[in-house]
């Protein structure tokens, strides 16, 4: 089980506080991973609650929601190493509540009948490893080959906080759709795709914030201070996302995050129409526009010709907090009316229905997906007279994690 750790003052190098105005009890603010049981559930609610508050609050629990929404190797293998049976119990019912969507392959494909499939990917983190340099986060020729794949049968998006051309820059798939800056720039697919889907024909941009414009010189500016208010923190990166600024904190020293925070937190005083929020190992700037990624998803369905529709099942992949918009928009959509998959090792409060450990999980998953036996249950034509290697590959695969996951 996880140690509690110190206070985060001391920690994390900035000058102790008098005291936290945080309401988490102690000086654990956020544990990870979150205590189990009633008691766990009762500290969620109160780290919801702090999180709800994350641009108001001071380095103590800054530093705490970055841990939250960071969780490190480190702190992950402790857990592991250190989980008692309390904890084996709480991540069975985490485990029950968000199950394998390789596992529930099934049973997903049966809700999916007689429906068209739309599929949402973030990038890091999902179809890419998380890394050390975010500008290195590549992904594999073999995860481009199941996105392409998966395209051929499905409109298919790219979420993503990164900025359009970056993500595409890493992707290289023409015939995708790419929502960057978390959905506030959205492009169409730049050719025609192979499949029969909708008219996917070259678009120019569909969407851009009406004011978003606005924001670009103040966004320009904000990159420049940030970028030099973070030099002297070591390992810090500041990346500049077009509608909104990424302080990558990967490589930072724990020790360092309160600094780097009140860093942050500092030039973001001299923005108010610009907020702070978090991603995986990310602080992010944006402009205070009511729009992320769970919009960004409603509008492409709207724009694909879905809006209002029940034939449709959007399915959407990510890992990220920010991912979580996502998620609650399908759950909006009402029961059985959305594939929400979490990517994550850990027990994480998630509004997505099912889970993925891994990138190469995705994979497998988007392979079993785009696999020409499954495809005829989605598009009504008969399947090929044979599997292919890659379908019979991809079912050893799937044995080999199932098997390692029963372990
Ligand atoms: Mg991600």
């Amino acid at each position: 089980m996880a140690k509690p750790s110190v206070a985060v003052a001391e920690a994390s190098g900035v000058p102790a506080q008098a005291s936290c105005s945080c309401p988490c009890p102690g000086t654990t603010l956020f544990p990870y991973p979150p205590p189990r049981g009633a008691s766990g559930i009762a500290a969620a609610a109160v780290r919801r609650k702090c999180l709800q508050a994350e641009v108001g609050g001071g380095a103590c629990w800054g530093v705490e929601s970055m841990r939250a929404s960071s969780p490190t190797h480190a702190r992950a293998a402790a857990a592991l190493a250190g989980a008692g049976a309390d904890e084996e119990e709480e991540r069975a019912a985490w485990m029950a509540r968000h199950p394998s969507a390789l596992g529930k392959f099934e049973r997903i494909v049966a809700a999916s009948e007689g429906r068209r499939i739309v599929m949402f990917l973030d990038y890091d983190g999902t179809l890419s490893p998380i890394v050390d340099d975010p500008d290195a986060a590549f992904m594999s020729e073999t995860m481009r080959m199941a996105v392409r794949s998966v395209a051929k049968h499905f409109p298919t998006a790219i979420v993503s906080g990164r900025c359009r051309d970056k993500v595409f820059g890493f992707v290289k798939l023409a015939e995708l759709y790419y929502a960057g800056s978390h959905g506030m720039d959205i492009k169409g697919p730049a050719k025609a795709s192979s499949s029969r889907h909708e008219k996917a024909k070259a678009k120019g941009v569909l969407f851009q914030p009406a004011t978003a414009s606005e924001f670009l010189p103040m966004i320009e500016a904000v990159h420049e201070r940030l970028v030099e208010t973070t030099r002297s923190i070591p390992g810090a990166k500041v990346e500049n996302n077009r509608f909104c600024v990424s302080v990558h904190f990967r490589c930072v020293d724990e020790k360092m995050w309160g600094e780097l925070w009140e860093s942050v937190k500092g030039v973001l005083r001299e923005y108010p129409r610009l907020r702070l929020t978090q991603g995986r190992m990310v602080l992010e700037v944006r402009p205070t526009i009511k729009w992320d990624k769970g919009k960004a998803l409603e509008f492409l369905l709207e724009s694909l010709g879905f809006a209002g529709c029940t034939n449709v099942l959007p399915v959407y992949i990510g890992d990220d907090r920010t991912d979580e918009d996502a998620f609650r928009a399908l759950r909006r959509r009402g029961q059985g009316q959305g594939v929400g998959i979490l990517v994550s090792k850990h027990p994480k409060e998630t509004s997505a229905s099912y889970s993925l450990q891994e990138p190469a999980e995705v994979h497998l998953y988007l392979s079993i997906c785009s696999d020409p036996a499954r495809v005829y249950v989605h598009i009504s034509r008969p399947p090929p007279p044979l599997l292919s290697l890659s379908v019979v590959l991809c079912s050893r695969q799937l044995m080999r994690l199932l098997l390692r996951r029963r372990r």
